[in-house]
Formats: structure tokens, C-alpha cells, sequence
């Protein structure tokens, strides 16, 4: 919960400033900007853009389409794979996926702009409100989709399709997971997340409850006896804590509440920010909360990181990004203490490390960064509460290849379950598959074992 001194504060830009400082991150193509674009592509049989997205899509099919002018034919296939298709053209690090593995993408080529394609058809798919869908005869039967991110809507589309009525049960108000309260404000302009999930949602057969959290309105036994299947599209609830002095200083906060604060807000110069912001972690969230601090109208914005540049979960590109947005990423600190004046925060001592034997460990030598906003990014931990009977793996709930849990009734996926990087796409991918999975399960088409033990 935030609860901030004055010194944090908005309104630190001229109006015009938050519009032009959070406008589109990469401004969509027109028409000719994307025949010029499709026409680069080789169409190559076996292409390995299509194995580096996790979701499938045949790229050099809807590439094909775009460059024939068929930008409508391009969103089914696009969303044949991948319902939300229009947040992943936004949001996927496709400099790490399909774009990384392009042929064009060699030292003296850029590779193909895959992400921005894909946007420029599925935006025009869904400014027309273009369905591709209708729903299979119903089958009678129910599922019951805790969690309203893209892993729990992705399976609630597929489940639509093939006919099953599907419940989304939703803690928060406002479905979306992430893409509504955690993305970056610059990659989601236009209240993209929300739009998406009303085009989605015109299939028919699936209603979301909002303000339904499990474990408090519901049980997974309540769910199991009520409903012919459950998925479990939980995400990450928790974070991890700083554990050091200082952390319950004001003005030091997880950089998730930050950034949940800044997307809910409709007006951007009532989110507060320090004058000098120290931004703790190397992963995406850190850097979303470090450039979005920036663009906020922080004077200084650091982000400390423990290790080096090569181990940043960040991508290149988005360093890359921060840095251009004026963020200075200093590496090798660790957080020793949040250090405090009259209760807020005033500064970061940080031990400087290196690596010993493979091992990162401290130098001994100290110095501290001014401060008067920390923000903490150093990872989600997924809550485990409430799941009684469900086997759990490095923390996180167990699942066999096709999203099935250890119960025979209740599958999972996204960022809930251990299996690949947590992206919005691969959240979508495995929402998708567990729904295909259960599909073949109420047809009684798969034995109802799991393979997990
Ligand atoms: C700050 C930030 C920036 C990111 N940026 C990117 C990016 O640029 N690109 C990218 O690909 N990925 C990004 N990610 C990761 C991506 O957002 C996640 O991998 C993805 O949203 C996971 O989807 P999910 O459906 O599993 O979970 P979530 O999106 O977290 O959705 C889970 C839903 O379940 C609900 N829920 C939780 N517990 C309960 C309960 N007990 N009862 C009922 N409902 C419950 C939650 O309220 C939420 O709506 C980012 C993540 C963060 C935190
Ligand atoms: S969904 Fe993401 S990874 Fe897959 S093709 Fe589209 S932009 Fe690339």
C-alpha cells in the first residue's frame, strides 16, 4: 500500500510532457510502412522465427498475407495461435524470440520487424471488431479459470471455442493480470489490455466475476465440486523482501505498487515520484520502474544492480532502452541498508561485489547513493496459499506437459507454474494448451491421471 510524503510527488512536468513522455514505445506501421516491411521477409519453409515464438504463429504465413494486402487474413492467423496476439505484438521481447532468430538478423541486416507486423494486423482486426470465431455446440459442460491474466483468459478463449461455459473467477476488480497492472505504461497506450479482452470476450460463453479471490470467497474443493475441470492462472502474488534495514522507511516501496499506481491512474501527473530515485534489481520490472520514474519527471534515476551487465535479466535492448530514457544502470551493488532522516528515506548504502570463484560475493568497500524513492524490484514470489492437495515444485504448482496439475480435475499455467521465461506469451501459450488438454479430457478423449505424481 502506498503512503508517501509530499517530497514524492507529482506534477513535476508541464501537462504535455506526460502525454509526449508516454506516448507509443514503437509507433505502429501504416499500410505502405508494412508492405515495405513483409516484402523483406524470405518466407523461409521450416523458419526458425516460427520454433522462437513460444506460441507458434506461423510468421511467414501472416507476413505473406500482410505483403498480398490481406492484413484481416494475417490476424486469424495470428490469433488461430495466439488470442492475444495484439498485447504480444506490444509487450514480447521479440529481440530475444522470433525477431533474434530471424535469417536477416545478421551483423549487417536488421531482422525483420516481426512484432510490429503483428500489430499492424491484429490492430486492424480489432479496430474493425473482426471475430473469426464462433463457439462449437455447447457440450454442458463447466470450468471454473482462477486468475483473469493472460494464462486464465487465453485458456477461458480456447475452452469458449470448443463449447464448455467457463467461469473466470477475479481477486482484483479489473480483469487483465499484468497486461492491465503491471506492463509498461509506454508499451500499453490506449487502454490496449482492456480493449483486447472485450474483442476476446465477443466469442460468448465465458463470464468473468471480478472481486473473487480464492482462498477468500471460494475454495479449490468448492471449485472442484461444483465445476467439471478448474485452471489455475494465478501469477505472482508475493515479492521478495529486501531484507535489510530501512525497508519500511517512507518512500521505499516495491516497484510493482509503483507501477500498478502509475497504469491505474488517469491522470499521470498524480502519480508521485522522488527527485532522485534509486531503482534495486536487473530484471524487466526493474527497468520498467526505473525508465517510467524517469519519464515521470525524476530528476536522477539510478538503477543498482549485484551482478554484471551479462546477468541482468533485462534484455539488451531494454538497458539499452533505459539508458537512452536517461537512467544510469550501475552494477556490481549490493543493498546493505535503506538509510533514513525523521522516517523517510534519504539514501542506499550499497557494498560494492565482484565475482570470487565463480561466487558473487562483497569487496568490503561501502558508499551510498542519495535517495529519496527506493524502488524494489527483486523478483515475485508466486503465494501458496489455499492450494491444499496440490504439489508444488521449486515453489510453484506442479504440472506434466499439458498443464495437469497432481489433482485429475485442475490444470495450470503463466507465471503460476515453472516452465520457460514468465512472459505474457508464454502465459498465453500455456493457458491455450491446458485448455486444449482439458478439452480432450471432458470429451473423454485422455485418461484423467496426471502425470504428475
Ligand atoms: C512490471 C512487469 C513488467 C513486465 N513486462 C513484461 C513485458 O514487457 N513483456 C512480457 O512478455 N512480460 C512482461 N512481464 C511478465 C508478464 O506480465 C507475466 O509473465 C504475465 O502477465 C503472467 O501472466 P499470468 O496470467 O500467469 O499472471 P498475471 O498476469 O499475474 O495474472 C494473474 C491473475 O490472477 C489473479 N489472482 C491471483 N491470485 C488470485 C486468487 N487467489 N484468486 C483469484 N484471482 C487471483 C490476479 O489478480 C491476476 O489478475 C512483466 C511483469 C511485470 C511484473
Ligand atoms: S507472439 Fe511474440 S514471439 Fe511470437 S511472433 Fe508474435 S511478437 Fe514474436
Amino acid at each position: 500500500m502506498r503512503n508517501l510524503e509530499p517530497a514524492l510527488k507529482g506534477g513535476r512536468l508541464a501537462p504535455d510532457d506526460y502525454h509526449k513522455n508516454f506516448s507509443d514505445l514503437h509507433p505502429p506501421m501504416d499500410r505502405h510502412e508494412a508492405a515495405v516491411e513483409a516484402d523483406r521477409c524470405y518466407f523461409c519453409y521450416d523458419a526458425p522465427c516460427m520454433t522462437a515464438c513460444p506460441t507458434e504463429i506461423d510468421i511467414p504465413l501472416f507476413i505473406r498475407q500482410i505483403s498480398t494486402d490481406n492484413p484481416l487474413g494475417a490476424a486469424k492467423t495470428i490469433f488461430d495461435q495466439n488470442i492475444f496476439g495484439g498485447m504480444c505484438a506490444r509487450v514480447c521481447p521479440t529481440e530475444t524470440l522470433c525477431e533474434e532468430a530471424c535469417v536477416r538478423n545478421t551483423a549487417e541486416e536488421k531482422p525483420v520487424e516481426i512484432g510490429l507486423l503483428q500489430r499492424y494486423a491484429t490492430d486492424k482486426a480489432m479496430a474493425e471488431n473482426k471475430q473469426f470465431y464462433t463457439r462449437a455446440a455447447e457440450t454442458g459442460k463447466r470450468v471454473a479459470v482462477v486468475g483473469a491474466g493472460p494464462a486464465g483468459l487465453a485458456c477461458a478463449h480456447r475452452l469458449a471455442m470448443t463449447g464448455h461455459d467457463v467461469i473466470v473467477l477475479e481477486a482484483k476488480e479489473k480483469p487483465g493480470g499484468l497486461n492491465e497492472y503491471g506492463l509498461a505504461a509506454y508499451k500499453t497506450v490506449d487502454d490496449i489490455a482492456q480493449k483486447e479482452i472485450a474483442y476476446l470476450l465477443e466469442i460468448g460463453g465465458i463470464e468473468i466475476r471480478g472481486g473473487q479471490m480464492l482462498g477468500r470467497d471460494f475454495t479449490l474443493d468448492e471449485l472442484r465440486r461444483d465445476y467439471d475441470a478448474v485452471f489455475l492462472g494465478l501469477g505472482l502474488g508475493g515479492v521478495n523482501a529486501l531484507g535489510v534495514a530501512g525497508e519500511d522507511l517512507t518512500g521505499c516501496e516495491d516497484a510493482v505498487d509503483f507501477i500498478e499506481n502509475l497504469r491505474q491512474a488517469d491522470d499521470l501527473s498524480t502519480v508521485s515520484v522522488g527527485s532522485h530515485v534509486v531503482v534495486l534489481g536487473g530484471g524487466m520490472t526493474a527497468i520498467d520502474a526505473a525508465v517510467q520514474s524517469k519519464l515521470l519527471g525524476a530528476d536522477e534515476v539510478t538503477l543498482c544492480y549485484r551482478r554484471g551487465p551479462a546477468a541482468m535479466g533485462a534484455s539488451k535492448f531494454e538497458q539499452e532502452l533505459a539508458a537512452s530514457r536517461g537512467v544510469f544502470i550501475r552494477h556490481h551493488l549490493a543493498p546493505k541498508e535503506i538509510i533514513g532522516e525523521d522516517g523517510r528515506v534519504s539514501g542506499v548504502l550499497f557494498e560494492h561485489t565482484e565475482i570470487r570463484d565463480g561466487k558473487l560475493v562483497g569487496t568490503g568497500q561501502t558508499g551510498v547513493i542519495a535517495a529519496d524513492h527506493v524502488l524494489k524490484a527483486i523478483g515475485q514470489t508466486f503465494t501458496t496459499d489455499h492450494l491444499d492437495g496440490l504439489k508444488l515444485v521449486n515453489g510453484r504448482i506442479a504440472v506434466d506437459a499439458e498443464g495437469h496439475t497432481s489433482l485429475p480435475d485442475v490444470w495450470a499455467g503463466g507465471d503460476c507454474i515453472k516452465r520457460g521465461e514468465d512472459l505474457t506469451v508464454t502465459s498465453v501459450q500455456q493457458g491455450r494448451d491446458a485448455a486444449i488438454a482439458i478439452n480432450h479430457v471432458l470429451a473423454g478423449e485422455a485418461p484423467l491421471a496426471s502425470a504428475v505424481a
